[in-house]
């Protein structure tokens, strides 16, 4: 049997499966959907996240199917990053699915089922980290698990890693890395990133497969003031001073700045949406003008805050800090900004823009969170921060991407994309290692609101076309010719 594509049997066979779930819960689901219902029945809510009930489960499944499994456990009680290898011959350098098994936790009185179930409705299976990144876990799960089951040869090393901390915490991948690089080094890998979005009518408009993501830099805003009495007010009054700066950076709004992969983005857009946002997003896209490209980023920034943050450096104050007495005026007030910055984006002129917008008696604008590092490590942190550059769209891995989204989503254009927040594949990109991302099953928008919220869920259907794609893109790179 030709194994270079998916079986045929198994597509009939899953069709069968497919008959049964839909007409009750109680039946089998496909293996995928399977997968992610045990998946989701491991509470990692994150904190405290417990991923090592989730590895052991796992490592328990790929085990005997003749995976070296080394279970990594971090420093807290119960918390385990799993790294599963599906030796090759060596011939090229190992191949990396990367997926966190940690989710953020559930306000459970604001769900309408059981979030950690894995219960099936309407097609859709619900449960927290259905799309983020359970369903993930259980499709490169259920790929590699595929590779083993099929006996396919196999020219380098297939990584299956499912991460501790991804949501928060400190012994994420970043920690994984700096002792147990080894374990986890790779030609180029796959993580959570960009989208396959469908459409109200069920068919794929895009899949956008995320070459880069933003980075996360925090300022620290301070006013300095007189401390004193509060019945003998002065005027160089601290809260007022900083109220002042924050007023001024509320009315900026930083410049659009488009990298290559955001450009093709908005291009791809431009196809496949209605008048006017069409015209915008092409004129986001390639004009000069910089009356079109105004017009086009206001457009843009009413019709979606995400699209608005991929264009630029976001700006969000996410805590003040002023006053510990009522009748004590405050020698100084602070408000900690975050920034989600674009690559190729120098922190220190990002400050000192920031400097610039806040500028006024009293006000200091320094990073926050790094008041112990010295110069030199600011430096270094700095180059770091520049130094993650977009991974290239020429290896093989992404281009077998492309080649299998298109095949398994014939009407959807494929473009890469910016992921507009930071994931766990710092630990790769710092290392000059290409990442790209894809949430691996065709959701619409409505589905992708309830992420991080409620009722998360995923259609049935999606994750097996999902494994199908996956699978294909791992023959493609890692199956001997
Ligand atoms: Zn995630």
């Amino acid at each position: 049997m030709n194994i270079r594509t998916w079986r045929p049997r198994r597509i009939v066979c899953l069709m069968a499966l497919g008959c049964c779930w839909l007409v009750g819960q109680t039946a089998p689901l496909p293996p995928t959907a399977q997968l992610l219902r045990e998946v989701i029945a491991v509470d990692t809510s994150n904190p405290p996240g417990r991923e090592a009930a989730l590895a052991e489960m796992l490592a328990a499944k790929l085990r005997p199917l003749g995976f070296h499994i080394d279970i990594v456990p971090t420093p807290e009680e119960g918390k385990a990053h799993l790294i599963a290898r599906l030796k090759g011959n060596g011939t090229k350098r190992p191949v990396l699915l990367a997926a966190h098994a940690d989710v953020v936790g559930v306000e459970r009185e604001k769900w309408t089922i059981d979030p950690f179930a894995g219960a099936v409705k309407d097609g859709y299976l619900y449960g927290r980290g259905a799309i983020d990144f359970k369903g993930g876990v259980a499709v490169f799960t259920r790929a590699v698990m595929m590779l083993a089951e099929n006996q396919v040869p196999l020219d380098r090393d297939v990584i299956l890693l499912v991460e501790a901390d991804e949501e928060g915490g400190k012994y994420n991948t970043t920690w994984l890395a700096q002792d147990h690089w080894d374990k986890i080094d790779c030609e180029f890998s796959l993580n959570e990133g960009g989208w396959i979005l469908k459409n109200d009518e069920g068919n794929v408009d895009y899949v956008s497969i995320s070459t880069a993501d933003k980075s996360s830099v925090s300022l620290l805003i301070t006013a300095r003031g007189t401390s004193t009495h509060s019945s003998m007010p002065l005027e160089d009054n601290a809260i007022f001073r900083l109220s002042k700066a924050m007023a001024k950076l509320a009315d900026y709004q930083t410049k659009p700045f488009l990298i290559p992969s955001t450009r093709k983005f908005f291009a791809t857009l431009a196809k496949v949406s209605p008048a006017p946002m069409s015209e915008h997003y092409q004129n986001i896209a390639s004009s000069n003008d910089p009356v079109k490209i105004t017009a086009a980023d206001e457009a843009i920034g009413k019709h979606s805050p995400l699209f608005h943050a991929l264009i630029r450096n976001t700006i969000a104050p996410v805590f003040l800090n002023a006053g510990f007495r009522g009748n004590v005026i405050p020698g100084s007030a602070t408000a900690t900004v975050n920034f989600r910055l674009i690559p190729g984006t120098d922190p220190e002129e990002l400050r000192m823009e920031i400097a610039k917008v806040v500028a006024g008696e009293g006000i200091e604008v320094g990073y926050a969170g790094f008041v112990n590092l010295s110069p030199q490590e600011m430096e270094q942190r700095r180059q770091r921060t520049m130094s993650m550059r977009p991974s290239g769209e020429d290896t093989t891995l992404y281009q077998s991407l492309v080649k299998r989204a298109k095949e398994t989503y014939p009407e959807a254009e494929v473009t890469p994309y910016l992921f507009n927040a930071g994931t766990d594949s710092i630990a790769w990109r710092v290392r000059d290692v290409p990442v790209y991302g894809i949430y691996p099953y065709p959701i619409t928008d409505t589905d992708l609101m309830r992420m991080h919220g409620n009722d998360e869920r995923v259609p049935v259907e999606s994750l097996e076309s999902g494994t199908r794609m996956i699978y294909n893109v791992l023959m493609d790179v890692a199956a001997s010719q």
